[in-house]
């Protein structure tokens, strides 16, 4: 018998498998994500602050603090850089813009974030006349790269299976969950979006959110900082760039289409002015919930299974510090917060 079996393994998937092997427990990872027909997107940026409103994100500071440990415990493991800080630098409009900023920051939540000081600096190749606001304590988590280098090991292990997992493949046990000839004390589900497909989940109210961004070179900027207009530009060394990203809440393909396309060209070259290439361009789903919370805790009627879902739109942020919560409820039967657990939802359960 193993302790348990992680199905899905995007941000949420690896920081439970991290925490698993901290504690010393034994587990299987099925994921069908291979890479090339990929629909798993992870952007990376860490930004606890919504810069449309200048408000704080939903716990994001108390969540970030952490979470990084997560991330730092991979950079000790793997011997390697994970995390990128740097500032985001907000292209003010109007005048009105800055006056917005300078008030916004100085309330007390934002003080840690926003710099007061308009940056009135030129950088050949961006326009911005009325200047930037500077956004500090953020930046870019590789989480490609870890799950890369984390699911080589795992592979090595012969701990990580990338198949389909089978739903109708489950059996339950008197004290253990039965997958394939082996019990397990626990499944959990980590399947972003794609709960909406696992028949002991998909009463859960996910409302997906496709994304698509670009992967761009611009030969002449070299550019350390993230610029937020009306898109993101955030560096990724070497003058490449990525540009994101949208949003459609109608369209659940993992397509690229040739409106995010434009829609993305058309807002980078409203503040871009030197030419660049696009090297990639990517497709992915957002799973959002619709009270915008994530998703924690018990199946109702069948206790050995669990989920960790609803990251939205800062599964960096969110995925390492919920998943402890998550195994903390799992080993020493702490109560998840209702604003996190799923038992908000049992009414919609038939
Ligand atoms: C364009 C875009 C840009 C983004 N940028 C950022 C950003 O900058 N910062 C940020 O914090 N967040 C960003 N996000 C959001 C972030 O990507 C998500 O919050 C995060 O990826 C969710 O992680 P997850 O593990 O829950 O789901 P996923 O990343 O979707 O991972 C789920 C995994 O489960 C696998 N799976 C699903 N079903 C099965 C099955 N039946 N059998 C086997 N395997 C299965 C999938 O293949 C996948 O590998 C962005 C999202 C998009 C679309």
């Amino acid at each position: 018998m193993k302790d348990y079996l992680v199905v899905g393994f995007g941000l949420a998937g690896l920081a439970f498998t991290s925490i698993l092997e901290r504690n010393g427990k034994s587990f299987d990872i099925i994921d069908n994500n291979n890479n090339i027909n990929t629909h798993r997107v992870v952007g990376g940026m860490y930004n606890p602050i919504i810069l449309k409103r200048f408000t704080p994100a939903w716990k994001a500071d108390e969540m970030w603090h952490k979470s990084i440990q997560t991330y730092q415990w991979f950079e000790k493991k793997f011997n390697t850089t994970y995390v990128y800080p740097f500032q985001i630098y907000r292209i003010l409009q109007s005048s009105e813009e800055q006056n917005n900023w300078s008030v916004a920051s100085d309330k007390v939540v934002m003080r840690d974030y926003m710099n007061p000081t308009i940056k009135m600096e030129n950088y050949k190749g961006i326009k911005a006349p009325f200047g930037f606001g500077a956004l500090d304590k953020v930046g870019r988590v590789d989480g490609e790269q870890i799950l890369s280098d984390y699911k080589k090991e795992l592979s090595t292990k012969e701990l990580f299976n990338q198949e389909n997992f089978t739903y109708d493949d489950i059996f339950m046990r008197n004290d253990t969950v039965e997958y394939h000839g082996q019990q397990y004390k626990h499944i959990v589900f980590s399947e972003g979006s794609n709960i909406v497909h696992n028949p002991y989940f998909n009463y859960l109210p996910m409302k997906e959110a496709k994304g698509e961004m670009l992967v761009i070179e611009i030969p002449d900027l070299s550019f350390t900082k993230a610029i937020k207009s009306s898109c993101f530009m955030v560096p990724l060394g070497q003058q490449k760039y990525i540009v994101g990203a949208t949003y459609n809440w109608e369209d659940k393909s993992y397509e690229l289409t040739l409106n995010g396309k434009s829609e993305l060209e058309k807002k980078l070259q409203s503040f871009l002015k030197v030419p660049y290439t696009i090297l990639d361009y990517k497709a992915g789903i957002r799973p959002t919930v619709l009270d915008r919370r994530p998703l924690l805790g018990q199946h109702p009627k069948h206790d050995k299974l669990w989920v960790l879902n609803g990251l939205g739109t800062r599964g960096i942020i969110y995925a390492p510090a919920l998943a402890e919560l998550l195994y903390d409820a799992i080993e020493n039967e702490t109560e998840l917060d209702n604003e996190l657990n799923i038992n908000r939802f049992n009414t919609l359960l038939n």
